[in-house]
């Protein structure tokens, strides 16, 4: 039975990138019925809406879906079409896993998952301007809003993900030394959740600005990192940035009720339409989508065809120091599977 999956190529380079990752599974035979949607730039071009019903609708109805980068306009402008897939499904957990594939880099041994909330935060969308005489903009106020359900359920779902992947150990990051209230309830939570699974996975405490500093000094020390939304966002990039770049590091954001499956770098506007991008990071957040589906197997398949591709160095794109396009990474890949 095809398994129905809402795919939304989205903006820039997301075109051309899901375009590749579709050729790659389906060259496998990977059981996805494709409902291709709108959303971003894309849908505002189309339909003058960021996020048309349409494509919510199949969202609720597939329960599934891979996504290719949807731009977001800096300042003013429609809010963030990625902020509100989350907070409309529910997607409480986004999970970043993070692997050196080229050896040479500068760390030869990170592999880290790092598990964000992913709804709530300083990115609740809790945002104001003040008043004060006739500035209307006088000053901005955002609310970082942590509960006590959206903590657990993350940090739970961290745990869980420990146990399911043979992972060691948590380092759950805060700052709670300075927010008391709202990183210091995370920590807590934290630390109530941590006791449940005393001796079968370790668990560890890092301040933000320590972490981010032990990261690049040191990254083999960490397994798993759990943490809130803002820091969650800057730690990943930094953490892909160990393993070789955006181009390599994919993204899955988890519900109760859907999984929204990208990469985890932006559309890339500087290279987007000139068919050069990397599409690695989305082909291994699929890859994290199989898994989700119950194809495991098949998953690492394609995530192993496509190490291979990069680590055999002969069909590389540019931010890897290559000169291939997207498709002919695409077609190495697939001649790798079929061979
Ligand atoms: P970006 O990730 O798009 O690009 C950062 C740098 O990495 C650029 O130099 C780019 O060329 C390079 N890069 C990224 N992906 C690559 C790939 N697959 N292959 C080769 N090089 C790659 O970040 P940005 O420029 O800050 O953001 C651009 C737009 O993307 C913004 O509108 C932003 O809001 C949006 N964005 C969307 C998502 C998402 O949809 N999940 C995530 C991040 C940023």
């Amino acid at each position: 039975m095809p398994i129905s999956c809402t795919l939304i190529p989205g903006d820039g380079i997301g075109p051309d990138i899901t375009d590749a990752t579709v050729r790659i599974l389906d060259a496998v035979g990977a059981p996805f019925a494709w409902d291709i949607q709108l959303a971003g730039m894309a849908a505002v071009h189309a339909h003058n809406n960021p996020m048309p019903d349409a494509t919510l609708e199949s969202i609720r109805r597939t329960k599934l879906a891979l996504k290719g980068p949807l731009e977001t306009p800096v300042g003013e402008g429609f809010r963030s079409v990625n902020v509100a897939l989350r907070k409309t499904f529910d997607l409480f957990a986004n999970v970043r896993p993070a692997q050196v594939i080229l050896p040479g880099g500068r760390f030869d041994k990170v592999d880290i998952v790092l598990v964000r909330e992913n709804t709530e935060g300083l990115y609740a969308g809790l945002e104001h301007y003040i008043k004060i005489g006739e500035d209307e903009k006088a000053a901005a106020e955002s609310i970082a809003l942590i509960t006590r359900l959206g903590s657990e359920r993350v940090i739970r779902y961290a745990f869980e993900y420990a146990l399911a992947h043979g992972r060691r150990k948590i380092t759950l990051v805060h700052k709670a030394n300075i927010l008391k209230y709202s990183q210091g309830l995370f920590r807590s939570i934290g630390q109530q959740v941590a006791k449940e699974y005393e001796g079968r996975v370790v668990y560890d405490e890092r301040i933000v600005d320590a972490c981010a500093m032990q990261l690049v000094i040191k990254p083999e020390q960490f397994d798993m990192l759990v943490t809130t939304n803002l820091f969650g966002d800057i730690l990943s990039d930094l953490v892909s940035g160990l393993v070789g770049g955006l181009g390599l590091a994919p993204g899955a954001n988890i519900g109760a009720h859907a999984a929204i499956f990208e990469a985890v770098h932006g559309t890339a506007p500087d290279i987007a339409g000139q068919g050069i991008a990397n599409p690695s990071a989305l082909v291994f957040a699929a890859c994290l989508m199989l898994e989700h589906v119950g194809e495991r197997a098949l998953g690492a398949r394609i995530h192993h065809a496509v190490n291979a591709t990069l680590r055999e160095g002969r069909t590389l794109t540019r931010d890897l120091g290559g000169s291939a396009s997207t498709s002919q990474f695409a077609d190495a890949v697939i001649a790798r599977l079929l061979a």
